[in-house]
Parts: C-alpha cells; sequence; structure tokens
C-alpha cells in the first residue's frame, strides 16, 4: 500500500536558539504547526540531523560560510526536546533517523528522505531552514523520486532571511516540489 512520510528536517537546537539559530521568536509558530504534523496519520517520520564533525569545512575557521554548529554529541545538535517528547509517543518503527554532514570535508545541506523506501508516495517536508536544508532536501528526493509526490508546507518551514528562503521556495517548484 502506498505509505506517506514526514520528513523533519534539521529540527535543532542548534538552528533554533543555538549557533545558527533563527531565533525563539520566529520558530514558535512555526513549531506549532510541526506539532500539528507530528501528530497527524503518517507511516514513517523521517528525522534528518545535521551531525558535524568539530573540523567541519562549512566552519569559518575551516573555510567555510557558517559559524560552527550542531557539532556531533553537543546541545547544539540535540533535537528540539518537545520534537523529542512528541517523538516519544510515535512507534519508534516508524521512525527513522538520518545524520547528514558527517564527514569534515563534505558540505551536505540535503538529503533524500525517501532513501530504499519504495513504499512511500507521498512526502511532506518541514523544518529548517527553507532556504537550504529543507530546500535542499525537498529537491534531492523530488530528482531521486520523480513518482513520489514531495510537497513542502511553509508554514512549519523556519527561514533565515527572506531573499534566500525565496530563493529555496523558486528551486522547489522548479523541481516539482508542491509548495503549500
Ligand atoms: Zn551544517
Amino acid at each position: 500500500m502506498a505509505k506517506k512520510a514526514l520528513a523533519l528536517i534539521d529540527v535543532q537546537v542548534g538552528f533554533i536558539d543555538g549557533n545558527l539559530g533563527i531565533g525563539l521568536d520566529k520558530f514558535l509558530p512555526v513549531w506549532e504547526n510541526i506539532a500539528k504534523e507530528v501528530g497527524g496519520d503518517y507511516d514513517y517520520y523521517v528525522v534528518s540531523k545535521d551531525w558535524h564533525p568539530s573540523n567541519h569545512c562549512s566552519f569559518k575557521e575551516y573555510g567555510g560560510p557558517w559559524p560552527s554548529h550542531c557539532v556531533q554529541d553537543t546541545k547544539d545538535a540535540d533535537l528540539y526536546p518537545k520534537l523529542q517528547e512528541l517523538l516519544g509517543k510515535v512507534d519508534p518503527k516508524k521512525i527513522i533517523v538520518i545524520k547528514k554532514g558527517m564527514d569534515a570535508k563534505t558540505e551536505e545541506y540535503g538529503v533524500d528522505v525517501v532513501r530504499e523506501m519504495k513504499d512511500i508516495k507521498y512526502v511532506k517536508v518541514v523544518g529548517l531552514c527553507t532556504d537550504y536544508c529543507v530546500s535542499e532536501s525537498a529537491r534531492m528526493t523530488k530528482k531521486a523520486h520523480p513518482e513520489v509526490e514531495v510537497v513542502c508546507q511553509l508554514n512549519a518551514c523556519g527561514e533565515i532571511a527572506v531573499d534566500t528562503a525565496k530563493a529555496g521556495i523558486e528551486a522547489m517548484k522548479a523541481t516539482g516540489v508542491k509548495i503549500l
């Protein structure tokens, strides 16, 4: 049977009020909508985490554009505690965790959230941030699985800046991702 997945992209402390945070004020309204989706009727919950070694190439001190963030096993890399709590109520068999950015030399904004799960026919992508990781993950998934309906729900996504978020949204549309 065709199955539905909710992809929760990088809902981590670092992107909320941590080292690369959009700020709690901006995040809380988004969180309300994410929480509603987690309580929805999904067959899978794909949870992506930015999970960097401390010398990752995306960090300023190693020549990248970003301050150090989401270093493995630090608080900055933790899932938002309220998400952790909600996922605790979900059947663990439905939860798939994907870590990314683990190779110090490679930037990895996005992940194909469907991967080898052939029974998924619908994916809703939410999380942080619209500009980069949400957009890239939605696009990578759509490109790898054109037959899957990939949808991005904007009111459940946080953005870093208006311009870059707009570019991220346009790129998703151009790839065939449906924008809600
Ligand atoms: Zn990162």
